[in-house]
């Protein structure tokens, strides 16, 4: 049998290569799961801006009611001037017609002034039902690359795992167990090579006599003695 460390090694790649193809689906979940919440608040949104355009439209009918009433006014004083008998009256129905012209003036202000806060309002409405169509796009985009990808994912890791089945086999079970424990408590990583005599999980030296003895391959487990990950040195010429 290999020393034990080139099968660690090799499960440690295995494990590795599984992680990043799950990694890569599970970072796409994570896309979706942010444009979704992106859709709901700005569905949030649009429906507070509706109800504010709501009001603005019970304000404008109510304005606009007014400027009937008002105009109704004016056309019946006018109407009357037709039958007037008396100065007096003339005067009191000008005098209406006056009031009433400038009564309907402000008050064509004042529709005016509500429809441009209405126009304003229905422009953000407008503007965020964009951002919803942009936003359901991105995630009709997300999930289907979610799903394309998903035959091919599940190949390669079943694919894997029996390559990994495989190197495991011969493994004792005490050094299986202290390869996930280190694999768990050290980010995913519990076989590390040695590269300019620093171990590659913790980047710290590791100390010569160590080395030494990594770089002869002997059949013993050798952990690096601060982030106590499995060492290894890869196979090519070593510095001395
Ligand atoms: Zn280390």
């Amino acid at each position: 049998m290999q020393y034990p460390i080139k099968r660690l090694e090799q499960i440690q790649r295995i494990d590795l290569e599984i992680g990043a193809v799950e990694g890569e689906a599970s970072s796409v979940r994570q896309a979706i799961d942010g444009v979704e919440v992106g859709i709901k608040s700005a569905q949030g949104i649009v429906e507070r801006l509706e109800a504010e355009l709501a009001e603005f439209t019970t304000q404008r009918s109510g304005v606009q009611l007014h400027l009937e009433e008002t105009n109704a006014r004016v056309k019946k004083a006018v109407d009357r001037m037709g039958e007037v008998k008396n100065d007096r009256e003339l005067k009191a129905l000008t005098r209406e017609k006056s009031q009433g012209t400038k009564t309907s003036k402000n008050i064509e202000q004042e529709l005016s002034t509500v429809q441009a806060k209405f126009d304003e309002k229905q422009a953000e409405v407008d503007a965020k039902m964009a951002e919803i169509e942009e936003k359901e796009q991105e995630l009709e985009r997300l999930t289907s690359e979610l799903d394309a990808g998903k035959d091919g994912r599940e190949k390669a890791v079943e694919d894997k795992s029996k390559q990994r089945d495989e190197l495991v086999r011969d493994i004792p079970q005490s050094l299986l167990d202290k390869y996930e424990a280190i694999k768990s408590s050290r980010g995913g990583r519990a076989v590390v090579p040695v590269k300019d005599e620093a171990c590659q999980g913790c980047y710290i030296h590791v100390p010569p006599q160590l080395y030494v003895q990594l770089s002869r391959g002997e059949d013993e487990l050798i952990s690096c003695p601060h982030c106590h990950r499995i060492l290894y040195v890869e196979d090519q010429p070593a510095a001395v």
